[in-house]
């Protein structure tokens, strides 16, 4: 915490004490913004005393940043998970802490609740361990969140709060049959106050000494395949006005990394970043869509090149299946600009295993990084350097509440052959670099991401340190039959006790529109009631 600027270190005499935990590594969990907006937020309240716990690094103990308690003196323990494979490092935080990691086994002690879009997606799986989930955004709920707090009254009082005890029900063939609780609408901040600004300072994350600005929340361009496109819906780029009064807190020569771009006026941001530069800031921007690479912003994105784009496929086809609607001439368009500015190193984000995808998708992949390489070349050979290509590729998993809902998940050795096959063809290609997540994991993350309470006893063998291989043989379920087949239209999910507000029969219309290839439009604000979730 000594090299930490902005933290909150309260006395704790005649204060109610919360332990706001992030189930991953410091550098993880200091990298969201979320987690270190609720603990700001949380902090601002004279009553509270809030303190952070992360994942103790090997030798490390269990204790918190701001005083190094133990986890246990704490009178309400939040957790708040951002991926659905820290719901494991949630189950052993709890047990490092000396707690039963099952609710049921627990009495007395402090409650233990959960949030973040990791539990907005599918809060079922987490049943077995937490008392609560919060389904909601903290700038909506924080006031009353800690009226309830401080009163002490049932949690059952704070919007968005769905108790972890309702009950499930399955068919003989192991099918969800019924959920005995009513949907749980989560809440969203429709309008914010105060600019999304995080001045919790630290050298230790990937934003090193960085003020985190939040331009907009959400984005509307409905990719088929993306979970944040549809949690965070409707889209909601923060007014120009608002985002202003950041300008005013961040101080002279600050690093500033503005994040949320993907929906927000290119003029919005590049007015901010105008005047933040005004100020001697040093600017770092999230990931931007392609065809909307202004000649300004491609400017602004020199300065720390590095950029990003996410072409997610290797064909325009693959893309309009997942309604990515761009073309090959917009990524190569792209490159060109940001070369021609100076950028040095263009990181590019696909995925394997989604649906309808075809040999040709796959090699479709080497094809266009070679003519991103090409164009890259064409502008930087004549004035002396290359820029290098560093590609992620990831196995797709099909996420709740999205279109791709019903799709299943292709399976681990699928995934291997064609992350294999790619590694090969990539490696012809100079000054490129391509890594690749594990599919075993994905099928993890795609178990918790579509599972139930069912998974108990692999998730607590995982916290006991069982390989994965291992822990899936206690399974009461086949596991293939939770991930790798698709789903029928009318088959109940056990993520349908969140409400998203989003119509499921606009998710339907959208996955045959995928397996048909057909386009569908982006959010038009204020003029569009397609998906439902906007008033
Ligand atoms: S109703 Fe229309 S504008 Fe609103 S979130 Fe849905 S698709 Fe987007």
């Amino acid at each position: 915490m000594k090299a930490e600027k902005g933290y909150f270190k309260k006395r704790w005499t005649g204060r109610f004490p919360i332990a706001l935990v992030f189930p991953n590594t410091y550098e993880v969990g200091m990298s969201n913004l979320g987690f270190r907006l609720v603990y700001e937020y949380l902090n601002r309240y004279e009553d509270l005393v809030c303190e952070r716990f992360f994942l103790p690094e090997e030798g490390e103990k269990l204790r918190s940043v701001e005083s190094s308690r133990p986890l246990t003196d704490f009178a309400l323990i939040l957790f708040s998970v951002s991926f659905e494979t820290d719901l494991v490092n949630l189950i052993k935080i709890l047990k490092e802490a000396g707690l039963s990691p099952l609710r049921e086994e627990r009495e007395g002690g402090p409650p233990v609740l959960a949030g973040g879009i990791a539990t907005w997606l599918n809060p079922d799986p987490f049943t077995p361990f937490v008392d609560g989930l919060l389904l909601a955004e903290i700038e909506a709920i924080h006031a009353r969140l800690v009226e309830v707090i401080l009163d002490r009254r049932p949690f059952t009082a704070i919007p968005g709060f769905l108790p972890a005890d309702y009950e499930i029900t399955f068919d003989e063939e192991g099918r969800l049959k019924e959920i005995k609780h009513p949907p749980v609408t989560r809440v969203i901040a429709r309008a914010i106050k105060e600019p999304p600004l995080s001045r919790l300072l630290t050298p230790h994350t990937v934003f090193e000494e960085t003020y985190l600005l939040e331009i907009g929340r959400g984005c509307g361009r409905a990719c088929r395949f993306c979970a944040a496109g549809i949690l965070y819906r409707p889209p909601r780029p923060w007014p120009r006005e608002t985002l202003q009064k950041a300008l005013e807190i961040i101080p002279q020569g600050a690093k500033v990394g503005l994040i949320g771009l993907e929906f927000a006026a290119s003029e919005t941001v590049e007015s901010l970043a105008q005047a933040l530069l005004a100020k001697d800031c040093t600017l770092t921007f999230s990931s931007l869509r392609a065809d909307a690479l202004t000649e300004t912003f491609a400017q602004l994105l020199a300065r720390q090149r590095t950029a990003t784009i996410a072409p997610e496929t290797g064909t325009e086809r693959l893309r309009q299946v997942i309604n990515k609607n761009l073309k090959d001439e917009d990524l190569l368009a792209a490159a060109r600009k940001l070369a021609r500015v100076g950028i040095r190193v263009l990181k590019l984000y696909f995925m394997v295993g989604l649906p309808g995808e075809t040999r040709e998708d796959l090699e479709g992949i080497p094809r266009l990084l070679r003519q991103i390489k090409h164009v890259l070349d064409q502008e930087t050979k004549p004035r002396g350097y290359v820029v290098e290509l560093r590609v992620s590729v990831a196995s797709f998993v099909p996420k709740p509440h999205t279109p791709f809902q019903w799709a299943p998940f292709e399976g681990v050795s699928g995934l291997k052959k064609k992350l294999k096959w790619l590694k090969q063809a990539v490696k012809k290609i100079p000054n490129t670099h391509l890594t690749t997540d594990l599919p075993k994991w994905a099928k993890l993350q795609a178990l918790i991401a579509r599972g139930d309470r069912r998974l108990k006893p692999l998730l607590l063998a995982l916290a006991e340190g069982k390989n994965l291989n291992q822990a899936l043989t206690l399974l009461p379920v086949n596991p293939q039959f939770l991930v790798s087949r698709t789903r029928e239209k009318d088959e109940l999910f056990p993520w349908e006790v969140v409400s998203l507000g989003v119509k499921r029969s606009f998710l339907w219309e959208e996955w045959e529109k995928a397996l048909s290839g057909r386009p569908s439009p982006g959010c038009v604000l204020g003029r569009c009631k397609r998906c439902g979730a906007c008033p």
